[in-house]
Protein backbone atom coordinates (compact mmCIF):
# COMPACT_ATOMS: atom_id res chain seq x y z
CA UNK A 1 0.00 0.00 0.00
CA UNK A 2 2.65 2.46 0.62
CA UNK A 3 4.63 2.02 -2.18
CA UNK A 4 1.62 3.42 -4.15
CA UNK A 5 0.09 6.39 -2.47
CA UNK A 6 1.06 9.43 -4.12
CA UNK A 7 -0.05 13.43 -3.27
CA UNK A 8 -2.30 13.46 -6.17
CA UNK A 9 -4.39 10.30 -4.94
CA UNK A 10 -3.94 10.48 -1.42
CA UNK A 11 -6.95 12.42 0.17
CA UNK A 12 -7.13 15.18 3.07
CA UNK A 13 -10.43 16.64 4.80
CA UNK A 14 -9.68 20.23 5.38
CA UNK A 15 -11.97 19.89 8.34
CA UNK A 16 -10.10 17.96 10.68
CA UNK A 17 -6.67 17.39 8.36
CA UNK A 18 -7.10 13.54 7.97
CA UNK A 19 -5.53 11.40 5.03
CA UNK A 20 -7.36 8.76 3.27
CA UNK A 21 -4.98 6.31 1.50
CA UNK A 22 -5.79 5.04 -1.39
CA UNK A 23 -9.46 6.55 -2.40
CA UNK A 24 -11.75 9.53 -1.67
CA UNK A 25 -14.84 8.20 0.37
CA UNK A 26 -17.93 10.02 0.52
CA UNK A 27 -17.10 10.87 3.88
CA UNK A 28 -14.21 11.79 6.41
CA UNK A 29 -13.55 8.97 8.59
CA UNK A 30 -12.49 10.96 11.10
CA UNK A 31 -15.08 14.01 11.25
CA UNK A 32 -17.61 12.79 8.92
CA UNK A 33 -17.42 16.11 7.00
CA UNK A 34 -18.89 15.41 3.67
CA UNK A 35 -17.05 15.11 -0.16
CA UNK A 36 -16.79 18.68 -0.68
CA UNK A 37 -14.46 19.11 2.51
CA UNK A 38 -11.78 16.75 0.46
CA UNK A 39 -9.27 17.43 -1.50
CA UNK A 40 -5.56 15.49 -2.57
CA UNK A 41 -2.08 16.25 -1.13
CA UNK A 42 -1.47 17.75 -4.48
CA UNK A 43 -3.90 20.30 -4.31
CA UNK A 44 -3.36 20.97 -1.05
CA UNK A 45 0.65 21.93 -1.52
CA UNK A 46 -0.78 24.39 -3.59
CA UNK A 47 -2.66 25.77 -0.57
CA UNK A 48 -0.37 25.17 2.49
CA UNK A 49 3.05 25.32 3.98
CA UNK A 50 4.48 23.61 6.75
CA UNK A 51 6.38 26.13 8.98
CA UNK A 52 8.83 25.27 11.15
CA UNK A 53 9.41 27.64 14.70
CA UNK A 54 12.76 26.75 16.89
CA UNK A 55 11.88 25.78 20.32
CA UNK A 56 15.36 25.41 21.67
CA UNK A 57 18.42 23.73 20.40
CA UNK A 58 17.99 20.75 18.88
CA UNK A 59 13.66 20.80 18.26
CA UNK A 60 11.07 22.32 16.13
CA UNK A 61 7.78 22.91 16.43
CA UNK A 62 6.14 22.14 12.73
CA UNK A 63 2.87 23.49 11.66
CA UNK A 64 0.64 23.97 8.13
CA UNK A 65 -0.02 27.80 7.65
CA UNK A 66 -2.58 28.50 6.88
CA UNK A 67 -4.00 26.30 9.65
CA UNK A 68 -4.87 23.01 8.19
CA UNK A 69 -8.27 21.34 9.30
CA UNK A 70 -8.06 21.19 13.07
CA UNK A 71 -4.07 21.27 13.06
CA UNK A 72 -1.44 20.09 15.62
CA UNK A 73 2.23 20.42 16.26
CA UNK A 74 4.35 17.77 14.99
CA UNK A 75 8.10 18.20 16.56
CA UNK A 76 11.39 17.75 14.76
CA UNK A 77 13.77 16.36 17.23
CA UNK A 78 17.30 16.15 16.06
CA UNK A 79 19.91 14.11 17.92
CA UNK A 80 23.55 13.34 17.53
CA UNK A 81 22.36 9.68 16.41
CA UNK A 82 19.07 10.65 14.63
CA UNK A 83 16.10 13.07 13.30
CA UNK A 84 12.69 12.38 14.68
CA UNK A 85 9.47 13.47 14.16
CA UNK A 86 7.07 12.99 17.38
CA UNK A 87 3.69 12.92 15.57
CA UNK A 88 3.33 14.54 11.85
CA UNK A 89 1.76 16.95 9.56
CA UNK A 90 -1.11 16.18 7.61
CA UNK A 91 0.66 18.46 4.83
CA UNK A 92 2.94 16.14 2.79
CA UNK A 93 5.32 19.24 2.31
CA UNK A 94 7.99 17.99 0.09
CA UNK A 95 10.50 20.65 0.85
CA UNK A 96 10.82 19.84 4.70
CA UNK A 97 13.96 18.44 5.80
CA UNK A 98 14.38 14.71 6.16
CA UNK A 99 14.06 12.20 9.25
CA UNK A 100 14.71 9.30 10.47
CA UNK A 101 11.78 8.04 12.76
CA UNK A 102 8.32 9.59 12.76
CA UNK A 103 7.13 8.52 16.06
CA UNK A 104 3.21 8.84 17.54
CA UNK A 105 2.11 10.38 20.78
CA UNK A 106 -1.14 8.42 19.73
CA UNK A 107 -3.40 7.52 16.72
CA UNK A 108 -5.23 10.68 15.89
CA UNK A 109 -2.20 12.59 14.56
CA UNK A 110 -0.63 10.31 11.95
CA UNK A 111 -1.47 12.71 9.24
CA UNK A 112 0.83 12.23 6.01
CA UNK A 113 3.13 9.47 7.56
CA UNK A 114 3.04 7.38 4.64
CA UNK A 115 3.89 9.90 2.13
CA UNK A 116 6.62 11.45 4.27
CA UNK A 117 7.73 7.51 5.19
CA UNK A 118 8.10 6.70 1.27
CA UNK A 119 9.83 10.21 0.71
CA UNK A 120 12.55 10.01 3.67
CA UNK A 121 12.63 6.09 3.82
CA UNK A 122 11.91 6.94 7.56
CA UNK A 123 10.54 4.26 9.88
CA UNK A 124 7.06 4.78 11.98
CA UNK A 125 6.60 3.83 15.45
CA UNK A 126 3.44 3.69 17.19
CA UNK A 127 2.12 1.72 20.60
CA UNK A 128 0.63 -1.03 19.45
CA UNK A 129 -2.75 -1.05 21.07
CA UNK A 130 -3.37 2.50 18.82
CA UNK A 131 -1.76 0.98 15.52
CA UNK A 132 -4.95 -1.41 15.81
CA UNK A 133 -7.10 1.50 15.75
CA UNK A 134 -9.86 1.80 12.80
CA UNK A 135 -8.53 5.04 11.69
CA UNK A 136 -4.80 4.06 11.87
CA UNK A 137 -5.21 1.01 10.58
CA UNK A 138 -4.23 1.95 6.98
CA UNK A 139 -1.33 3.84 7.79
CA UNK A 140 1.93 1.63 7.48
CA UNK A 141 3.94 1.31 10.93
CA UNK A 142 7.52 -0.30 10.79
CA UNK A 143 7.45 -0.81 15.33
CA UNK A 144 4.41 -1.01 17.25
CA UNK A 145 6.04 -0.79 20.20
CA UNK A 146 4.62 -1.70 23.87
CA UNK A 147 5.11 -0.12 26.82
CA UNK A 148 8.65 2.78 27.70
CA UNK A 149 11.47 2.27 25.38
CA UNK A 150 14.74 5.19 25.32
CA UNK A 151 17.68 5.23 22.59
CA UNK A 152 19.00 7.39 20.31
CA UNK A 153 18.50 10.38 23.11
CA UNK A 154 14.53 9.79 22.82
CA UNK A 155 12.47 8.58 25.65
CA UNK A 156 8.87 7.21 25.27
CA UNK A 157 6.81 6.94 28.51
CA UNK A 158 3.35 4.92 27.87
CA UNK A 159 0.62 6.82 29.84
CA UNK A 160 -2.16 5.69 28.27
CA UNK A 161 -5.49 7.71 28.67
CA UNK A 162 -6.78 9.86 26.16
CA UNK A 163 -5.96 6.69 23.48
CA UNK A 164 -4.97 3.44 24.80
CA UNK A 165 -1.47 3.39 23.58
CA UNK A 166 -0.42 7.17 24.35
CA UNK A 167 2.95 7.47 25.16
CA UNK A 168 4.98 10.82 26.13
CA UNK A 169 8.06 12.14 24.92
CA UNK A 170 11.50 13.18 26.64
CA UNK A 171 14.41 14.39 25.03
CA UNK A 172 16.96 16.55 26.58
CA UNK A 173 15.53 19.42 28.71
CA UNK A 174 11.83 19.01 26.23
CA UNK A 175 9.05 17.15 27.32
CA UNK A 176 5.80 16.54 24.81
CA UNK A 177 2.49 15.71 25.88
CA UNK A 178 0.31 16.23 22.63
CA UNK A 179 -3.40 16.48 23.66
CA UNK A 180 -3.09 14.64 26.28
CA UNK A 181 -3.50 18.17 28.70
CA UNK A 182 -3.38 21.62 26.94
CA UNK A 183 -4.13 25.22 27.67
CA UNK A 184 -7.00 27.02 27.53
CA UNK A 185 -6.38 30.28 28.36
CA UNK A 186 -3.94 29.98 31.69
CA UNK A 187 -5.65 26.94 32.35
CA UNK A 188 -4.29 23.69 31.69
CA UNK A 189 -7.32 21.24 31.36
CA UNK A 190 -7.26 17.23 30.36
CA UNK A 191 -8.28 16.65 27.58
CA UNK A 192 -12.28 16.48 26.92
CA UNK A 193 -12.52 14.39 24.15
CA UNK A 194 -12.10 10.62 25.44
CA UNK A 195 -12.30 8.68 28.36
CA UNK A 196 -12.43 10.94 31.34
CA UNK A 197 -10.88 9.01 33.88
CA UNK A 198 -8.27 7.23 32.16
CA UNK A 199 -7.21 10.69 30.73
CA UNK A 200 -6.96 12.38 34.53
CA UNK A 201 -4.93 8.78 35.62
CA UNK A 202 -2.69 9.38 32.91
CA UNK A 203 -2.02 13.16 34.11
CA UNK A 204 -1.48 11.70 37.77
CA UNK A 205 1.07 8.39 36.17
CA UNK A 206 2.60 11.72 34.48
CA UNK A 207 3.05 13.59 37.54
CA UNK A 208 4.64 10.66 39.22
CA UNK A 209 7.40 10.04 36.17
CA UNK A 210 8.10 13.85 36.62
CA UNK A 211 9.15 13.29 40.45
CA UNK A 212 11.52 10.87 39.11
CA UNK A 213 13.03 12.98 37.00
CA UNK A 214 16.55 14.69 37.94
CA UNK A 215 17.15 16.83 34.75
CA UNK A 216 16.41 19.64 34.38
CA UNK A 217 13.19 20.72 32.29
CA UNK A 218 13.30 23.98 30.10
CA UNK A 219 9.91 23.47 27.71
CA UNK A 220 6.50 21.69 27.21
CA UNK A 221 5.55 20.59 24.15
CA UNK A 222 1.98 20.36 23.70
CA UNK A 223 -0.46 20.34 20.59
CA UNK A 224 -0.73 23.68 20.28
CA UNK A 225 2.68 25.79 21.65
CA UNK A 226 6.28 25.49 23.40
CA UNK A 227 6.03 26.80 27.35
CA UNK A 228 8.29 26.83 29.40
CA UNK A 229 8.60 24.46 32.35
CA UNK A 230 7.96 26.53 35.21
CA UNK A 231 4.75 28.51 34.17
CA UNK A 232 3.38 25.03 32.46
CA UNK A 233 4.34 23.01 35.69
CA UNK A 234 2.87 25.64 37.86
CA UNK A 235 -0.47 25.10 35.67
CA UNK A 236 -0.47 21.60 35.84
CA UNK A 237 0.00 21.53 39.54
CA UNK A 238 -3.34 23.67 39.85
CA UNK A 239 -4.94 21.23 37.64
CA UNK A 240 -4.29 18.46 39.33
CA UNK A 241 -5.18 19.61 43.39
CA UNK A 242 -8.48 20.44 41.33
CA UNK A 243 -9.19 16.83 41.36
ZN1 LIG B 1 -12.41 15.19 8.58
Amino acid sequence: MSGTATAATQYVCLTCGYNMIGGCPDTCPFCGAGRDRIITQEECAKRFRVHATLVTKGVTRLMSQPALGYEHAAYRVETPARNFWIDCPCLFDETLDPVDVITFTHKDFMGASNLYRDRFRAQVWINEQDADHPLARSFPVDRAFSGDFSGDGLEAHHVGGHSPGFTVYMAGSVLFVCDLLYFRGERLIFNPYGPKRPTRDAGKSLAKLLETQDRAFSHVCDVHEATPFGQWHDAFARLLESF
